[in-house]
């Protein structure tokens, strides 16, 4: 079976064909994706309407790339998959519509593809991990707990209430004059600092259950700052303990409640238990540290998939169109973008179109 999958939904065009024979993993063929950071900068944020046009520009060029790197000719794809949500809804479109010009080219099915069940299931793809696993999802726009099930069962044990880590990163980087995207600034910062000297809060960890929240804790670094600055200046030794003090604290909690989250997950004896982590905030070394320490005291395996596979692309959509054919799904033409799109099949129904 062969795949070609398309995403669009945030700030990265993607295209990337990925293949399963008849015997066992699949492969990534071909990955190509297109930043579209130069174009935001000045905006110091994603603008909508820049970002879909760019995809509408973009997207066939990504795929015939990934066709030529595959060394696969689009007629031989078994289906088309594409990302249908959620996300910004001028990209999302853009790559919806270039999928279906090519299923209606090659008589070949649509599969809409839910972008967090593709950030969900690379792990699988990565790593051939075998459900049920838990997943802990934490980037610059989401942090959720999931017990992923199946390619189209998931559910959500729990998440963010309000700040994803990324942003709280992000934010606390502006804050102290770092450089973006904050994390790997705000981590290198605290290499060099004492996560003793400020006391940050660790928000939530006196309530039960996996929910979390991340933004108080960048008003607890902002009154900090405050107090240490003099004149508008900041001694670079403050920046590096401030950062240290956050950083910990975003540890802490992910740690506690990842803790709690695998007693849930456990509690459905899986067979081949196991954590994985992705979204961007899983590079972070002492996240990843700790995550990995809180697993082994579990006797749970823990994987982390690639960066590049960790961050938007579209082997991840390509693997997830992948499992949703082979389980039989298949979307027609009515296949609509959704801005909003949640994961847990609980609260959110199939595509209407599914056959
Ligand atoms: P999403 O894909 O969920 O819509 P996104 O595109 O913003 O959101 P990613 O590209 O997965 O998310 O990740 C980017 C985020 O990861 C940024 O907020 C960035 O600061 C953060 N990040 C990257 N490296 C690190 C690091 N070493 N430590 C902490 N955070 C990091
Ligand atoms: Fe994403």
């Amino acid at each position: 079976i062969t795949i070609l999958g398309l995403e669009s939904s945030c700030d990265d065009t993607a295209a990337a064909v990925v293949r399963r024979g008849v015997y066992g993993r699949a492969e990534v063929l071909s990955n190509v994706v297109v930043g579209q950071n130069d174009l935001h900068k000045a905006f110091g944020g994603v603008v909508p309407e820049i970002a879909a046009r760019a995809h509408a520009e973009k997207i066939d060029l990504c795929v015939e790339k990934a066709l030529v790197e595959a060394g696969v000719a689009l007629a031989e794809m078994n289906a088309i998959a594409v990302t249908a949500g959620p996300g910004l809804i001028g990209g999302v479109m853009s790559g919806v519509m270039c999928a279906k010009g090519l299923a209606a080219a090659t008589g070949q099915p649509l599969i809409g593809v839910n972008h967090l069940a593709g950030h969900a299931l690379t792990p699988r793809l990565t790593d051939g991990l075998s459900y049920p696993y838990l997943m802990l999802l934490v980037s610059g726009g989401h942090c959720q707990f999931l017990i992923a099930r199946g390619p189209n069962d998931f559910s959500r044990i729990g998440g963010t209430i309000d700040d994803a880590p990324g942003e709280a990163f992000d934010k606390t980087a502006r804050l102290l004059g770092l450089a973006q995207p904050g994390g790997p600034a705000v981590q290198t910062e605290a290499e060099q600092g004492d996560p003793k000297r400020f006391k940050f809060p660790r928000p939530m960890l006196d309530r039960a259950g996996c929910d979390m929240s991340f933004s108080g804790l960048k008003t607890a670094v902002l009154r900090a700052r405050n107090d240490v600055m003099t004149d508008d200046t900041i001694k670079h030794q403050d920046v590096r303990d401030l950062c240290a003090g956050f950083q910990a604290a975003v540890v802490d909690v992910l740690v506690e409640k990842t803790r709690r989250a695998l007693a849930i997950y456990l509690e459905e004896n899986p067979t081949e238990p196991a954590l994985a982590v992705a979204g961007g905030v899983a590079a972070n070394t002492a996240i990843r540290a700790g995550l990995e320490s809180v697993s082994s005291a579990f006797n749970v395996r823990f994987t982390a998939p690639p960066l590049a596979l960790c961050t938007d692309n579209a082997a991840m959509i390509a693997y997830a169109g992948l499992e949703l054919f082979e389980a039989g799904r298949r979307d027609g033409m009515d296949l609509s973008a959704r801005p909003r799109w949640p994961l847990d099949t609980s609260s959110a129904p199939m595509l209407g179109s599914g056959k």
